[in-house]
Protein backbone atom coordinates (compact mmCIF):
# COMPACT_ATOMS: atom_id res chain seq x y z
CA UNK A 1 0.00 0.00 0.00
CA UNK A 2 3.26 2.03 0.34
CA UNK A 3 4.89 2.84 3.52
CA UNK A 4 2.88 6.58 3.86
CA UNK A 5 -0.54 4.39 4.00
CA UNK A 6 1.21 2.40 6.64
CA UNK A 7 0.38 4.18 10.28
CA UNK A 8 2.45 3.17 13.06
CA UNK A 9 2.93 6.57 15.26
CA UNK A 10 0.72 5.43 18.18
CA UNK A 11 0.11 9.31 17.84
CA UNK A 12 -1.83 8.86 14.54
CA UNK A 13 -3.27 5.78 15.29
CA UNK A 14 -5.27 6.78 18.42
CA UNK A 15 -7.67 9.08 15.63
CA UNK A 16 -8.74 5.21 14.65
CA UNK A 17 -8.31 3.77 17.88
CA UNK A 18 -11.34 5.79 20.33
CA UNK A 19 -14.88 5.03 19.37
CA UNK A 20 -17.28 8.26 19.83
CA UNK A 21 -19.15 7.22 22.58
CA UNK A 22 -16.00 7.05 24.62
CA UNK A 23 -16.71 3.27 25.65
CA UNK A 24 -13.96 1.60 23.40
CA UNK A 25 -10.52 2.14 22.99
CA UNK A 26 -7.18 -0.07 22.27
CA UNK A 27 -3.37 0.39 21.10
CA UNK A 28 -3.44 -0.92 17.56
CA UNK A 29 -0.55 -2.56 16.07
CA UNK A 30 -0.77 -0.48 12.93
CA UNK A 31 -3.21 1.38 10.88
CA UNK A 32 -3.22 0.18 7.10
CA UNK A 33 -4.69 2.23 4.50
CA UNK A 34 -5.01 0.45 1.04
CA UNK A 35 -6.98 1.93 -1.89
CA UNK A 36 -8.39 -0.47 -4.13
CA UNK A 37 -9.56 -4.54 -3.77
CA UNK A 38 -6.31 -5.87 -4.71
CA UNK A 39 -4.11 -4.28 -2.15
CA UNK A 40 -7.17 -5.25 0.70
CA UNK A 41 -6.70 -8.85 -0.64
CA UNK A 42 -2.77 -7.92 -0.18
CA UNK A 43 -3.15 -7.03 3.21
CA UNK A 44 -5.38 -9.53 4.28
CA UNK A 45 -3.01 -12.39 3.13
CA UNK A 46 -0.21 -10.77 4.85
CA UNK A 47 -2.06 -10.81 7.80
CA UNK A 48 -2.97 -13.99 7.77
CA UNK A 49 0.39 -15.48 7.09
CA UNK A 50 1.73 -13.29 10.60
CA UNK A 51 -1.52 -14.73 12.51
CA UNK A 52 -2.20 -11.05 13.45
CA UNK A 53 -5.89 -10.05 14.25
CA UNK A 54 -7.66 -7.51 11.61
CA UNK A 55 -10.05 -5.00 12.71
CA UNK A 56 -11.97 -3.15 9.19
CA UNK A 57 -13.18 0.25 9.64
CA UNK A 58 -14.93 2.68 8.01
CA UNK A 59 -16.13 5.49 8.92
CA UNK A 60 -15.52 4.68 12.53
CA UNK A 61 -19.44 5.94 13.47
CA UNK A 62 -20.91 2.25 14.92
CA UNK A 63 -22.27 2.34 18.19
CA UNK A 64 -21.74 -1.09 19.11
CA UNK A 65 -17.10 -1.33 19.35
CA UNK A 66 -16.98 -3.86 16.37
CA UNK A 67 -14.75 -1.21 14.70
CA UNK A 68 -12.58 -0.74 17.40
CA UNK A 69 -9.31 -1.98 17.51
CA UNK A 70 -7.59 -3.64 21.13
CA UNK A 71 -4.11 -3.89 22.14
CA UNK A 72 -2.18 -5.37 19.47
CA UNK A 73 -4.95 -5.96 16.60
CA UNK A 74 -4.61 -4.07 12.89
CA UNK A 75 -6.59 -1.86 11.88
CA UNK A 76 -8.14 -1.79 8.22
CA UNK A 77 -9.15 1.48 7.33
CA UNK A 78 -11.40 1.03 4.47
CA UNK A 79 -12.14 4.96 3.90
CA UNK A 80 -9.34 5.46 0.75
CA UNK A 81 -11.91 3.10 -1.47
CA UNK A 82 -13.61 5.80 -2.81
CA UNK A 83 -14.49 5.12 -6.58
CA UNK A 84 -18.24 6.06 -7.98
CA UNK A 85 -18.77 3.66 -10.93
CA UNK A 86 -21.12 5.53 -13.68
CA UNK A 87 -24.58 5.27 -12.25
CA UNK A 88 -26.79 2.74 -14.46
CA UNK A 89 -29.93 4.67 -14.76
CA UNK A 90 -31.84 1.92 -16.52
CA UNK A 91 -31.61 -0.54 -13.53
CA UNK A 92 -31.68 2.10 -11.11
CA UNK A 93 -28.34 0.80 -9.20
CA UNK A 94 -24.59 2.21 -8.74
CA UNK A 95 -21.84 0.78 -7.40
CA UNK A 96 -19.45 2.14 -5.13
CA UNK A 97 -16.21 1.54 -3.18
CA UNK A 98 -17.09 0.79 0.56
CA UNK A 99 -15.21 3.67 1.89
CA UNK A 100 -17.50 6.25 0.21
CA UNK A 101 -19.54 8.10 3.19
CA UNK A 102 -23.64 8.14 2.62
CA UNK A 103 -23.50 11.48 2.94
CA UNK A 104 -20.63 11.98 -0.28
CA UNK A 105 -23.28 9.11 -2.52
CA UNK A 106 -26.00 11.78 -1.34
CA UNK A 107 -24.66 14.57 -2.88
CA UNK A 108 -23.59 12.49 -6.18
CA UNK A 109 -26.69 11.22 -6.46
CA UNK A 110 -29.10 14.64 -5.86
CA UNK A 111 -28.63 16.05 -9.74
CA UNK A 112 -30.12 12.79 -10.84
CA UNK A 113 -33.20 13.19 -8.39
CA UNK A 114 -32.11 9.31 -7.04
CA UNK A 115 -30.94 8.78 -3.37
CA UNK A 116 -30.40 5.65 -1.13
CA UNK A 117 -33.60 5.31 0.97
CA UNK A 118 -31.72 4.40 4.40
CA UNK A 119 -30.29 7.98 5.83
CA UNK A 120 -29.58 8.98 9.77
CA UNK A 121 -27.49 11.23 11.81
CA UNK A 122 -23.80 9.96 11.00
CA UNK A 123 -24.07 10.59 7.38
CA UNK A 124 -20.85 12.74 6.96
CA UNK A 125 -18.81 9.74 8.25
CA UNK A 126 -20.75 6.32 8.00
CA UNK A 127 -19.41 5.14 4.75
CA UNK A 128 -21.58 2.70 2.08
CA UNK A 129 -19.28 -0.55 3.18
CA UNK A 130 -19.75 0.10 7.36
CA UNK A 131 -23.58 0.77 6.79
CA UNK A 132 -23.41 -2.57 4.67
CA UNK A 133 -21.42 -4.29 7.83
CA UNK A 134 -23.82 -3.10 10.33
CA UNK A 135 -27.17 -3.23 7.98
CA UNK A 136 -27.83 0.06 8.93
CA UNK A 137 -31.26 1.24 9.54
CA UNK A 138 -32.25 4.70 10.10
CA UNK A 139 -35.13 6.57 10.21
CA UNK A 140 -36.68 5.89 6.68
CA UNK A 141 -35.99 2.01 7.79
CA UNK A 142 -40.02 1.80 8.88
CA UNK A 143 -41.23 2.44 5.32
CA UNK A 144 -37.89 1.13 2.89
CA UNK A 145 -36.37 -1.11 5.23
CA UNK A 146 -32.91 -1.55 6.09
CA UNK A 147 -29.40 -1.59 4.23
CA UNK A 148 -30.03 -4.94 3.21
CA UNK A 149 -33.23 -4.08 1.45
CA UNK A 150 -31.32 -2.26 -1.05
CA UNK A 151 -27.61 -4.23 -1.24
CA UNK A 152 -28.32 -5.48 -4.72
CA UNK A 153 -24.27 -7.54 -4.87
CA UNK A 154 -20.99 -7.33 -3.03
CA UNK A 155 -17.41 -7.55 -3.71
CA UNK A 156 -15.63 -9.31 -0.82
CA UNK A 157 -12.48 -10.21 0.49
CA UNK A 158 -11.67 -12.87 2.65
CA UNK A 159 -9.41 -13.45 5.87
CA UNK A 160 -6.96 -15.46 3.54
CA UNK A 161 -7.10 -12.75 0.96
CA UNK A 162 -9.75 -14.63 -1.85
CA UNK A 163 -11.79 -12.29 -3.66
CA UNK A 164 -15.71 -13.17 -4.10
CA UNK A 165 -17.42 -10.49 -6.02
CA UNK A 166 -21.40 -10.53 -7.03
CA UNK A 167 -21.70 -7.01 -8.41
CA UNK A 168 -24.16 -8.20 -11.38
CA UNK A 169 -27.10 -6.14 -9.67
CA UNK A 170 -29.46 -9.11 -10.56
CA UNK A 171 -32.66 -9.45 -8.19
CA UNK A 172 -34.07 -12.56 -9.53
CA UNK A 173 -30.26 -15.03 -8.60
CA UNK A 174 -31.14 -18.07 -6.81
CA UNK A 175 -28.36 -19.94 -7.84
CA UNK A 176 -27.46 -21.91 -4.41
CA UNK A 177 -26.78 -19.95 -1.16
CA UNK A 178 -26.36 -16.07 -1.30
CA UNK A 179 -22.89 -15.80 -0.03
CA UNK A 180 -22.49 -12.96 0.17
CA UNK A 181 -25.54 -11.43 1.84
CA UNK A 182 -24.46 -13.25 4.83
CA UNK A 183 -21.70 -10.40 4.73
CA UNK A 184 -24.37 -7.71 5.35
CA UNK A 185 -24.48 -6.82 9.24
CA UNK A 186 -21.85 -9.63 9.97
CA UNK A 187 -19.72 -6.42 11.29
CA UNK A 188 -16.48 -6.96 9.73
CA UNK A 189 -16.68 -10.77 11.07
CA UNK A 190 -16.98 -12.70 7.91
CA UNK A 191 -15.11 -11.21 5.54
CA UNK A 192 -13.76 -7.29 4.22
CA UNK A 193 -16.93 -5.54 1.98
CA UNK A 194 -14.91 -3.67 -0.89
CA UNK A 195 -17.52 -2.33 -3.17
CA UNK A 196 -21.52 -2.18 -3.31
CA UNK A 197 -23.96 -2.52 -5.42
CA UNK A 198 -27.21 -0.31 -4.43
CA UNK A 199 -30.66 -0.51 -5.54
CA UNK A 200 -31.90 3.55 -5.72
CA UNK A 201 -35.02 4.95 -4.95
CA UNK A 202 -36.72 8.24 -7.12
CA UNK A 203 -36.53 11.57 -4.70
CA UNK A 204 -39.94 12.74 -4.24
CA UNK A 205 -39.27 16.88 -4.87
CA UNK A 206 -41.91 18.29 -2.75
CA UNK A 207 -41.13 17.46 1.16
CA UNK A 208 -42.16 18.38 4.95
CA UNK A 209 -41.69 17.92 8.28
CA UNK A 210 -43.60 18.44 11.35
CA UNK A 211 -42.33 18.69 15.11
CA UNK A 212 -45.31 17.57 17.17
CA UNK A 213 -45.26 18.10 21.13
CA UNK A 214 -47.52 15.49 22.49
CA UNK A 215 -48.74 14.46 26.48
CA UNK A 216 -47.17 10.91 26.53
CA UNK A 217 -46.00 8.02 24.27
CA UNK A 218 -49.57 6.48 24.08
CA UNK A 219 -50.93 9.42 22.73
CA UNK A 220 -47.78 9.22 19.90
CA UNK A 221 -48.87 5.68 19.36
CA UNK A 222 -52.49 7.32 18.22
CA UNK A 223 -50.19 9.86 15.91
CA UNK A 224 -48.82 6.61 14.29
CA UNK A 225 -52.16 4.88 13.67
CA UNK A 226 -53.53 7.94 12.10
CA UNK A 227 -49.94 8.31 10.46
CA UNK A 228 -50.63 4.87 8.48
CA UNK A 229 -54.44 5.67 7.74
CA UNK A 230 -54.29 9.16 6.80
CA UNK A 231 -50.45 10.47 5.46
CA UNK A 232 -49.51 7.89 2.67
CA UNK A 233 -46.59 10.55 2.29
CA UNK A 234 -44.88 9.44 5.78
CA UNK A 235 -41.56 8.56 5.67
CA UNK A 236 -40.14 8.88 8.42
CA UNK A 237 -41.28 9.59 12.29
CA UNK A 238 -38.96 9.70 15.30
CA UNK A 239 -39.19 10.27 19.37
CA UNK A 240 -37.83 12.30 22.02
CA UNK A 241 -38.40 13.42 25.37
CA UNK A 242 -38.46 16.62 27.47
CA UNK A 243 -35.36 15.73 29.21
CA UNK A 244 -33.65 14.84 25.70
CA UNK A 245 -35.17 18.24 24.12
CA UNK A 246 -33.82 20.42 27.38
CA UNK A 247 -30.50 18.54 27.07
CA UNK A 248 -29.85 19.32 23.67
CA UNK A 249 -31.40 23.35 23.49
CA UNK A 250 -28.57 23.41 26.03
CA UNK A 251 -25.47 21.94 24.31
CA UNK A 252 -26.34 23.47 20.96
CA UNK A 253 -27.55 26.48 21.99
CA UNK A 254 -30.80 26.60 20.44
CA UNK A 255 -34.04 28.11 20.89
CA UNK A 256 -36.88 25.80 23.01
CA UNK A 257 -39.34 24.81 19.97
CA UNK A 258 -42.72 25.42 21.72
CA UNK A 259 -43.80 28.45 24.39
CA UNK A 260 -44.79 25.82 27.30
CA UNK A 261 -42.41 22.29 27.73
CA UNK A 262 -44.30 18.52 26.55
CA UNK A 263 -43.41 15.94 27.59
CA UNK A 264 -43.21 13.72 24.04
CA UNK A 265 -42.10 15.18 20.45
CA UNK A 266 -42.36 13.38 17.30
CA UNK A 267 -40.97 14.55 13.99
CA UNK A 268 -42.47 13.70 10.84
CA UNK A 269 -41.20 13.67 7.72
CA UNK A 270 -43.07 13.47 4.42
CA UNK A 271 -41.93 13.34 0.90
CA UNK A 272 -45.06 13.45 -2.30
CA UNK A 273 -44.58 14.68 -5.94
CA UNK A 274 -46.56 17.61 -4.78
CA UNK A 275 -46.86 19.78 -1.08
CA UNK A 276 -47.49 16.37 1.67
CA UNK A 277 -47.77 19.59 4.89
CA UNK A 278 -51.85 19.07 4.08
CA UNK A 279 -52.11 15.69 4.86
CA UNK A 280 -50.28 16.86 8.22
CA UNK A 281 -53.88 18.89 8.83
CA UNK A 282 -54.89 14.98 10.18
CA UNK A 283 -53.18 15.82 13.65
CA UNK A 284 -54.63 18.38 14.30
CA UNK A 285 -56.64 18.47 17.44
CA UNK A 286 -54.34 14.99 17.93
CA UNK A 287 -51.43 17.11 19.27
CA UNK A 288 -51.17 19.50 21.99
CA UNK A 289 -48.83 21.91 19.38
CA UNK A 290 -47.26 21.60 16.17
CA UNK A 291 -44.67 22.96 14.11
CA UNK A 292 -44.31 22.93 10.10
CA UNK A 293 -41.86 23.48 7.90
CA UNK A 294 -40.79 22.68 3.77
CA UNK A 295 -38.07 24.95 2.77
CA UNK A 296 -34.59 22.51 3.76
CA UNK A 297 -33.04 25.03 5.93
CA UNK A 298 -36.16 24.96 8.38
CA UNK A 299 -36.49 21.23 8.11
CA UNK A 300 -33.12 20.75 9.06
CA UNK A 301 -33.31 23.15 12.14
CA UNK A 302 -36.57 20.87 13.39
CA UNK A 303 -34.46 17.65 12.71
CA UNK A 304 -31.89 19.24 14.90
CA UNK A 305 -33.51 18.36 17.93
CA UNK A 306 -33.36 15.01 17.32
CA UNK A 307 -30.73 14.41 15.60
CA UNK A 308 -28.13 16.74 18.32
CA UNK A 309 -29.24 14.07 21.06
CA UNK A 310 -26.78 11.72 20.07
CA UNK A 311 -23.95 14.03 20.66
CA UNK A 312 -25.48 15.68 23.31
CA UNK A 313 -25.57 13.02 25.78
CA UNK A 314 -21.60 11.68 24.33
CA UNK A 315 -20.99 15.45 25.55
CA UNK A 316 -22.48 14.74 28.75
CA UNK A 317 -20.64 11.95 29.51
CA UNK A 318 -19.70 8.18 28.88
CA UNK A 319 -23.38 6.63 28.83
CA UNK A 320 -24.69 3.27 28.79
CA UNK A 321 -25.80 2.82 25.72
CA UNK A 322 -28.29 0.30 24.61
CA UNK A 323 -30.17 0.02 20.97
CA UNK A 324 -33.09 -1.98 20.89
CA UNK A 325 -36.12 -2.55 19.41
CA UNK A 326 -39.97 -3.86 20.86
CA UNK A 327 -43.02 -4.42 19.17
CA UNK A 328 -44.11 -0.60 18.44
CA UNK A 329 -47.38 -1.12 20.77
CA UNK A 330 -45.49 -2.43 23.44
CA UNK A 331 -43.72 1.04 23.56
CA UNK A 332 -45.44 2.64 26.77
CA UNK A 333 -45.07 -0.35 28.67
CA UNK A 334 -41.47 -0.55 27.79
CA UNK A 335 -40.80 2.95 28.62
CA UNK A 336 -42.69 2.89 31.79
CA UNK A 337 -41.18 -0.18 33.27
CA UNK A 338 -37.73 1.13 31.81
CA UNK A 339 -38.20 4.55 34.06
CA UNK A 340 -39.21 1.84 36.86
CA UNK A 341 -35.86 -0.65 36.87
CA UNK A 342 -33.30 2.22 36.02
CA UNK A 343 -34.64 4.10 38.83
CA UNK A 344 -34.46 0.87 41.39
CA UNK A 345 -31.00 -0.11 40.21
CA UNK A 346 -28.86 3.49 39.90
CA UNK A 347 -31.48 6.29 41.48
CA UNK A 348 -29.27 8.99 40.62
CA UNK A 349 -29.22 8.12 37.10
CA UNK A 350 -30.12 10.43 34.04
CA UNK A 351 -32.39 8.39 31.81
CA UNK A 352 -32.34 9.87 28.30
CA UNK A 353 -34.69 7.81 25.44
CA UNK A 354 -35.52 8.53 21.48
CA UNK A 355 -35.52 6.49 18.40
CA UNK A 356 -37.53 5.73 15.73
CA UNK A 357 -41.28 5.35 16.72
CA UNK A 358 -42.63 3.77 13.31
CA UNK A 359 -40.46 -0.04 14.13
CA UNK A 360 -40.04 0.55 18.18
CA UNK A 361 -36.69 1.31 18.15
CA UNK A 362 -35.54 2.79 21.12
CA UNK A 363 -32.16 4.51 21.89
CA UNK A 364 -31.69 4.18 25.36
CA UNK A 365 -28.68 6.06 27.05
CA UNK A 366 -27.99 5.92 31.04
CA UNK A 367 -26.14 8.59 32.56
CA UNK A 368 -24.28 8.15 35.50
CA UNK A 369 -23.52 4.51 36.68
CA UNK A 370 -19.62 3.86 36.66
CA UNK A 371 -19.14 2.12 32.87
CA UNK A 372 -18.02 -1.31 34.37
CA UNK A 373 -21.49 -1.22 36.75
CA UNK A 374 -23.34 -3.41 33.81
CA UNK A 375 -26.32 -3.86 36.23
CA UNK A 376 -28.67 -1.78 34.24
CA UNK A 377 -27.80 -2.64 30.95
CA UNK A 378 -28.36 -6.14 31.49
CA UNK A 379 -32.10 -4.64 33.14
CA UNK A 380 -33.00 -2.86 29.71
CA UNK A 381 -31.84 -5.79 27.61
CA UNK A 382 -34.09 -8.43 29.25
CA UNK A 383 -37.01 -6.07 29.75
CA UNK A 384 -36.68 -5.37 25.81
CA UNK A 385 -36.27 -9.44 25.62
CA UNK A 386 -38.95 -9.77 27.68
CA UNK A 387 -41.74 -8.02 25.42
CA UNK A 388 -40.35 -10.43 22.38
CA UNK A 389 -38.25 -7.15 21.80
CA UNK A 390 -34.15 -7.25 20.24
CA UNK A 391 -31.69 -6.89 21.98
CA UNK A 392 -29.94 -4.79 18.86
CA UNK A 393 -32.18 -2.99 16.50
CA UNK A 394 -29.46 -1.55 14.34
CA UNK A 395 -26.16 -0.83 15.83
CA UNK A 396 -25.22 -4.26 16.01
CA UNK A 397 -23.56 -6.69 18.96
CA UNK A 398 -19.78 -6.07 18.44
CA UNK A 399 -17.89 -5.42 21.78
CA UNK A 400 -20.72 -4.24 23.44
CA UNK A 401 -23.18 -7.21 23.46
CA UNK A 402 -21.82 -10.14 22.72
CA UNK A 403 -21.74 -11.26 26.16
CA UNK A 404 -26.04 -10.78 26.15
CA UNK A 405 -26.31 -12.39 22.48
CA UNK A 406 -27.58 -15.56 24.05
CA UNK A 407 -30.35 -14.06 25.41
CA UNK A 408 -31.50 -13.18 21.76
CA UNK A 409 -30.13 -16.66 20.31
CA UNK A 410 -30.56 -20.33 20.87
CA UNK A 411 -27.44 -22.71 21.11
CA UNK A 412 -28.49 -24.51 17.91
CA UNK A 413 -28.92 -20.70 16.54
CA UNK A 414 -25.23 -19.87 17.88
CA UNK A 415 -24.09 -23.28 17.13
CA UNK A 416 -24.82 -21.90 13.70
CA UNK A 417 -23.21 -18.68 13.54
CA UNK A 418 -19.96 -20.12 15.06
CA UNK A 419 -19.85 -22.61 11.86
CA UNK A 420 -20.53 -19.74 9.83
CA UNK A 421 -17.74 -17.87 11.35
CA UNK A 422 -15.04 -21.10 11.01
CA UNK A 423 -16.02 -21.66 7.37
CA UNK A 424 -15.47 -18.12 6.41
CA UNK A 425 -12.94 -17.05 8.67
CA UNK A 426 -10.97 -20.90 9.68
CA UNK A 427 -8.06 -18.78 11.57
CA UNK A 428 -9.95 -16.59 13.68
CA UNK A 429 -8.23 -13.81 12.24
CA UNK A 430 -11.32 -11.20 11.69
CA UNK A 431 -12.62 -8.92 14.37
CA UNK A 432 -11.83 -11.75 16.30
CA UNK A 433 -14.68 -11.88 20.09
CA UNK A 434 -16.84 -9.58 18.27
CA UNK A 435 -20.41 -10.81 18.02
CA UNK A 436 -20.37 -14.32 19.54
CA UNK A 437 -19.65 -15.14 22.82
CA UNK A 438 -17.26 -17.06 24.66
CA UNK A 439 -18.33 -20.67 24.22
CA UNK A 440 -19.44 -22.03 27.63
CA UNK A 441 -16.80 -24.03 29.30
CA UNK A 442 -20.01 -26.09 30.58
C1 LIG B 1 -25.00 10.50 15.31
C2 LIG B 1 -25.13 9.05 14.91
C3 LIG B 1 -26.35 8.58 14.46
C4 LIG B 1 -26.49 7.25 14.07
N1 LIG B 1 -27.70 6.83 13.65
C5 LIG B 1 -27.83 5.56 13.23
C6 LIG B 1 -29.10 5.11 12.75
O1 LIG B 1 -30.09 5.85 12.77
N2 LIG B 1 -29.18 3.84 12.29
C7 LIG B 1 -28.10 3.00 12.27
O2 LIG B 1 -28.23 1.85 11.82
N3 LIG B 1 -26.90 3.40 12.75
C8 LIG B 1 -26.74 4.64 13.21
N4 LIG B 1 -25.53 5.05 13.71
C9 LIG B 1 -24.42 4.08 13.81
C10 LIG B 1 -23.44 4.07 12.61
O3 LIG B 1 -23.40 5.29 11.95
C11 LIG B 1 -23.79 2.97 11.63
O4 LIG B 1 -23.62 1.73 12.29
C12 LIG B 1 -22.90 2.97 10.37
O5 LIG B 1 -23.50 2.08 9.48
C13 LIG B 1 -21.48 2.55 10.59
O6 LIG B 1 -20.72 2.85 9.42
P1 LIG B 1 -19.15 3.15 9.56
O7 LIG B 1 -18.58 3.27 8.19
O8 LIG B 1 -18.90 4.28 10.48
O9 LIG B 1 -18.67 1.76 10.21
P2 LIG B 1 -17.60 1.54 11.39
O10 LIG B 1 -18.04 2.19 12.63
O11 LIG B 1 -16.22 1.88 10.90
O12 LIG B 1 -17.70 -0.04 11.54
C14 LIG B 1 -18.88 -0.64 12.03
C15 LIG B 1 -18.73 -2.18 11.94
O13 LIG B 1 -18.66 -2.59 10.57
C16 LIG B 1 -17.40 -3.17 10.28
N5 LIG B 1 -16.99 -2.65 8.97
C17 LIG B 1 -16.84 -1.33 8.60
N6 LIG B 1 -16.52 -1.25 7.30
C18 LIG B 1 -16.47 -2.52 6.84
C19 LIG B 1 -16.19 -3.10 5.57
N7 LIG B 1 -15.91 -2.33 4.50
N8 LIG B 1 -16.21 -4.44 5.44
C20 LIG B 1 -16.49 -5.23 6.51
N9 LIG B 1 -16.75 -4.74 7.74
C21 LIG B 1 -16.74 -3.41 7.89
C22 LIG B 1 -16.48 -2.81 11.42
O14 LIG B 1 -15.50 -3.79 11.64
C23 LIG B 1 -17.46 -2.69 12.58
O15 LIG B 1 -17.71 -3.95 13.13
C24 LIG B 1 -25.37 6.37 14.14
C25 LIG B 1 -24.14 6.85 14.58
C26 LIG B 1 -24.02 8.17 14.98
C27 LIG B 1 -22.67 8.65 15.46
Amino acid sequence: VGADQVVTDAAVAASFAHDLTGRFSGRPLLVVRPAHTGEVSAVLRSCARAAVAVIPQGGHSGMAGGGTPRDGEVVLSLRRLQGIEPLDQTAQQITVGAGVTLEALQEHLRPFALALPVDHGARSAATIGGMAATNAGGALAFRHGMMRAHVRGLEVVLADGRVISRLSGLLKDNSGYDLTSLLIGSEGTLGVITRVRLGLERLLPRRATALLALPDIGQALEVLRLAHESVPSLQAIDFFELRGLRRVCAHLNLPAPFRRDHEVYLIVDCAARSDPSEELEVFVGVVEDALVATDLASRRRLWLYRDGQNETVNALGVPHKLDVAVPVSLLPRFLGELRVRVAEIAPAAELIVYGHLGDGNVHVNILGPPVEDVRVDVAVLELATALGGSISAEHGIGLAKRGWLPLARTETELALMRALKDAFDPAGLLNPDRILPDLDPG
